[in-house]
């Protein structure tokens, strides 16, 4: 049996089951069903050991924010388009010349946010025969330095996504600003949750809203609490990184 992995004192089982538990909290407290979250640890400037140690532990969804960080620890844990068990999430702003990297070992791309980016994916796409499911990220709190499309825009950006066969859209993706307390970001995720809802399927029926990938340690329960369907967790679950 391989040693348990402990993080500041505690066995990443523990804390996977705590995270858990605190997930199914906010749904009851929501009236849903913990069925309906995905929970995606978030690995980067991890060792590919502790993807291993989560994996052991029942964790089988996983997120980078780089492109090459991703393709490395795919290379020994493959995601399932390269035939593994585990599901790779590229959740970090993305560059159209690792548009390939990501259609060859990303199950899932978080981060499509401009038109340019969708014709090199779909590109890509075609000649890997693949469909890639992509959230579109949204700057919902205004900030300069985030990544996504203005709120207003989203509509007419899903719409401009019909001509692409191979990217299926299957939700919105946003990162609140940071706040000392969760309950300030409710708006942002609330805000999200109403761009899906109010998109008409009939502007494009490629689309389909199912999800909403909102929510990171400090404030995943509010997100829950407002519609998050995939949250992204990374220092509650490994312990605080060492970021370049
Ligand atoms: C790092 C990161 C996360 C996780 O952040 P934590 O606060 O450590 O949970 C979630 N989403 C994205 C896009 C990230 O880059």
């Amino acid at each position: 049996m391989a040693a348990p992995y402990v993080v500041d004192g505690t066995d990443l089982r523990e804390r996977l089951s705590c995270i858990q538990e605190r997930i199914e909290r906010a749904c009851r407290r929501a009236g849903r069903s913990p069925e309906e979250i995905t929970l995606i640890g978030v690995t980067k400037t991890f060792p590919v050991s502790l993807v291993q140690a989560a994996r052991e532990a029942g964790l089988r969804h996983f997120g980078e924010n780089r492109v090459q960080e991703l393709v490395a620890k795919a290379s020994v844990l493959p995601g399932q388009i390269d035939g593994g068990d585990i599901t790779w999430h590229m959740i970090g702003h993305l560059q159209r010349n690792k548009a390939k990297d990501v259609v060859a070992h990303a199950d899932w791309l978080h981060s499509l946010d401009n038109l340019r980016l969708a014709e090199t994916l779909e590109r890509r796409a075609t000649m890997a025969n693949r469909v890639l499911p992509c959230f579109v990220q949204v700057n919902v709190s205004g900030e300069a330095t985030k990544f996504g499309l203005a709120p207003e825009a989203v509509h007419n950006f899903l719409d401009a996504l019909a001509p692409f066969e191979h990217l299926e859209i299957v939700g919105l993706m946003t990162l609140a600003a940071p706040a000392e307390d969760p309950e300030a970001v409710r708006p942002q995720f609330r805000l999200l949750r109403r761009l899906a809802e109010t998109y008409s399927p009939k502007r494009n029926p490629r689309v389909q809203l199912r999800y909403l990938s909102m929510g990171m340690s400090g404030d995943f329960e509010v997100a829950i609490e407002e519609g998050a369907t995939h949250v992204r967790i990374g220092s509650a679950l490994f312990g605080p990184r060492r970021e370049a």
